[in-house]
C-alpha cells in the first residue's frame, strides 16, 4: 500500500494505521520538514525536502516522536491548587 500524505488533523481523526504526514519540526526556528510515520501504532520521523533542511535534520529533529509516547508528557494544561498540580477541564457555558 502506497502511504499517502495527510494533514496532522486529518491522520489523527482518522485513526489511519499506516500513514505519512507532512509536518515542520516544532524544536527551532529552522522550522525543518519533515514526515510523521506512523506504523502499526509507532509514530517515526522521515526527513522531508524542505528549504531550510534540504532533506537533513539534526539529533532533536530525528527524536522529535519520541516525546509522543512519554509518560511524563503534558496532555492537558494543569493549575495549581494549593500544593498541587491538577489537571485542568473543559467547562461548558452550561456548566
Ligand atoms: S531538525 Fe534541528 S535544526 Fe531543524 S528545526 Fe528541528 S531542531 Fe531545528
Amino acid at each position: 500500500m502506497a502511504m499517502q500524505a495527510i494533514s496532522v488533523r486529518d491522520g489523527l481523526k482518522q485513526g489511519l494505521d499506516e500513514r505519512s504526514i507532512a509536518t515542520h519540526c516544532p524544536y527551532c526556528a529552522l522550522q525543518c520538514g519533515m514526515n510523521l510515520i506512523r506504523r502499526n501504532g509507532v509514530v517515526s520521523v522521515a526527513p522531508r525536502e524542505f528549504p531550510t533542511n534540504k532533506g537533513g535534520l539534526c539529533k532533536k529533529g530525528w527524536t522529535a516522536a519520541e516525546l509522543l509516547t512519554n509518560r511524563e508528557r503534558l496532555t492537558v494544561p494543569l493549575v495549581r491548587e494549593q500544593e498541587l498540580w491538577v489537571a485542568t477541564r473543559i467547562v461548558g457555558r452550561s456548566d
